[in-house]
């Protein structure tokens, strides 16, 4: 059994704060404080360069990787850790086209985050072949699945809405038609049970400072089926993908399996934050995590529906095609969430109208679900977002 209350207290929650923004940014475990200082003192203070030795550090990458694979579905050895999302998206979908180089649709959605469009657009206009973006409608995904299509490049779970692909169906489909899949876990890892081998996805990636709590800018990771470990090419050629990094030849060579994934000089202060945060993940069943997210969200749409008429749901009603956020529409939305954010619920804004609550079972409970939702009712019934201060936007909403 999870023991949820267990999961909360290592959390350090700001006195007075509601947080459902746990999908931009977890908050801080307790003891990451701690660890970081340990390997900053004993580690880097006191071994300096033999610490890469010493301390494993170069096996980080690796090792954390093996802890994020428990939660996604993933064998140990097939998922390392290093970059931001963004890159971690471009060596996929690079890697992925190359294994189908006949073909030149690379197919999207509308509701995947722009950065992994930029980069999708990016890489084509490099590559100078006369590769296609075809961005279609979530719900048209499925029939846009052909023989035309060389990868197909989905976030499981859209960042505005919080609705859900079908990664089994859908990997499905595109193994029919020759198509290789890159999913994008962003909103999925730690949020949603997800079986990469089951589903045979191709490849996955995804971010770790959302709901994994690894903090700002915490390494993303990639995953590569095993069927293709050997066979792709990594497009982001650095030394730590090497097979012999310390040998200093002058060719590359890609090393076996999910190391040649590796690009530069591993993160390690951010990965012992990361690795701190995973410690919580240990105390935790995904399918109870699940559950729990579920039950949270279907009692913060029936509080919020009911006292607030105004508000438009924006994520599906269906527990079972959301992932573990509720967005509601609102045309004021940017104001509302600054004078809820005044209020102690922190939540966010996504243009155009969309305010967004992450559901975080770790340490969200019924009781702030009821707290949050009393204070949205005065917020929203009482116009308290209809206020000059609340209407100027910050570089970061
Ligand atoms: C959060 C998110 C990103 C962010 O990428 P970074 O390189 O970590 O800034 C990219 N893609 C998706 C789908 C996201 O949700």
């Amino acid at each position: 059994m999870t023991d949820f209350a267990a999961t909360k207290a290592r959390f350090h929650l700001p006195e007075g704060v509601i947080y459902l923004d746990g999908n931009s940014l977890g908050p801080l475990p307790k003891h990451a404080s701690d660890r970081m200082a340990q390997v900053m003192q004993n580690e880097w203070g006191e071994m300096l360069i033999t610490g890469w030795n010493k301390a494993g550090w170069m096996d980080q990458p690796t090792r954390v990787g093996d802890r994020i694979a428990r939660l996604i579905g993933a064998q140990p050895g097939h998922v390392v850790m290093g970059d931001t999302l963004s890159i971690k998206v471009y060596q996929a979908l690079a890697s992925a086209l190359k294994l189908n180089e006949n073909r030149r649709v690379i197919l999207s959605d509308s509701g995947n985050f722009p950065s992994d469009l930029y980069m999708a657009e990016g890489l084509i206009s490099f590559l100078d072949q006369g590769h296609e973006l075809r961005v279609v409608a979530p719900e048209e995904v499925e029939d846009a699945i052909t023989d035309e299509v060389a990868v197909m490049m989905i976030t499981e779970v859209d960042y505005r809405t919080g609705r859900m692909h079908d990664m089994k169906r859908l990997t499905a489909k595109a193994h029919q038609h020759g198509v290789v899949t890159v999913w994008d876990l962003a909103h999925t890892a730690g949020a949603t049970p997800v079986d990469l081998a089951g589903a045979d996805a191709d490849f996955a990636v995804g971010c770790t400072y959302k709901y994994l709590n690894g903090g700002p800018g915490a390494p993303a990771f990639i995953y590569v089926n095993p069927r293709h470990a050997n066979a792709a090419l990594p497009a982001l050629s650095g030394w730590l993908g090497h097979d012999a990094p310390f040998d200093f030849e002058l060719n590359y060579r890609p090393a076996k399996g999910i190391q040649r994934m590796r690009v530069g000089t591993p993160p390690i202060l951010a990965l012992a934050a990361l690795d701190a945060a995973l410690d919580i993940w240990d105390m935790t069943d995904m399918a109870q995590v699940r559950a729990k997210s579920v039950a949270l969200t279907e009692r913060f749409i029936a509080g919020v529906e009911a006292a607030c008429p105004m508000l438009r749901l924006a994520s599906p009603r269906d527990a079972a095609q959301r992932g573990s956020q509720v967005s509601f529409a609102f045309p004021e939305g940017y104001a509302a969430i600054q004078a809820l954010i005044a209020r102690g619920v922190i939540g966010d804004f996504r243009a155009p109208d969309i305010m967004r609550f992450g559901f975080t079972p770790l340490y969200i409970d019924e009781g702030d679900v009821d707290a949050a939702v009393n204070i949205i009712a005065d917020v929203m019934t009482n116009r308290l977002w209809d206020a000059d201060a609340y209407k100027t936007r910050a570089k970061v909403t």
